[in-house]
């Protein structure tokens, strides 16, 4: 079932997001050639206690940290440990947090030090592949306009647009009512209602779209080793323009 948030629901959810997104950017800002992925756990898990809210991820479905960290052809869920950033990495970092009972989830690829001219531009097609999205994330849409616009963008300038794994609807629990693909045709799906709050997070890959999961069950990689990169924002519908709940905010 798709929950419709009331205005009440929603200012929860949005101090939720801002420190989500507080979180994802204090973890991102450290990262650099020699850190730990542990320390950036750290950091994330920090700012989220200190706000009063609880990290979302840790304990869910067994997973034990607060953030995920993915590096390079890691896709999403990637284990944080002492595994150190090197030159050149890439660093998607996936965080959530939970304040009130309502959680936010949001995610971005980071470089460690001077990173490769591709790996840029994969991480700017995929961030601007969100906004792209978002642009149908409006009143009387369908959920496959947004996943169109994603992948027709990311696809048309030569990626691959991970399938196996999907954005979602954000509330009361992390993982609610719509899944909302990254790649597909437009007008399939649910119809967007002013007060659904989704989470929008394309995964890009510079080769194939195919993934494939590690023997620890979680850890999700590209199966050709081509680098990936991960956006995402909790994103509330309105009678307008969306309103990005993962922002910046006092
Ligand atoms: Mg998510």
């Amino acid at each position: 079932m798709i929950t419709i948030k009331s205005t009440h629901e929603l200012k929860i959810m949005q101090k939720a997001g801002q420190i989500t997104k507080a979180a994802l950017l204090a973890a991102g800002e450290l990262v650099a050639p020699g850190v730990t992925t542990r320390e950036l756990d750290e950091a994330a898990r920090r700012v989220i206690e200190k706000a009063g809210a609880k990290p979302s991820f840790l304990g869910y479905g067994g997973f034990p940290a607060t953030i995920c960290c993915s590096i390079n052809d890691e896709v999403i869920h990637g284990f944080p440990g002492d595994r150190k950033i090197q030159e050149g990495d890439i660093v998607s970092i996936d965080v959530g947090a939970c304040y009130d009972g309502y959680h936010g989830d949001c995610a971005a690829t980071f470089g460690a030090g001077k990173i490769s001219e591709e790996a840029q531009r994969l991480i700017d097609v995929t961030r601007q592949s969100f906004y792209e999205g978002i642009k149908f994330a409006r009143k009387g849409q369908r959920i496959s306009d947004i996943s169109h616009a994603i992948g027709a963008y990311c696809e048309s300038r030569g990626y691959g647009v991970v399938r196996d794994y999907v954005g979602h609807g954000v509330g009361t629990k992390l993982h609610e009512a719509p899944e909302v693909p990254n790649f597909g045709e437009p007008g399939h799906g649910p119809r967007l209602m002013p007060g659904m709050t989704i989470a929008v997070e394309p995964m890009v890959n510079i080769g194939t779209w195919k993934v494939k999961v590690l023997p620890d069950g979680w850890t999700v990689k590209t199966a050709d080793g081509s680098l990936s990169a991960h956006y995402e924002n909790t994103i509330v519908i309105t009678e307008g323009d969306p309103i990005i709940l993962t922002a910046v905010g006092g």
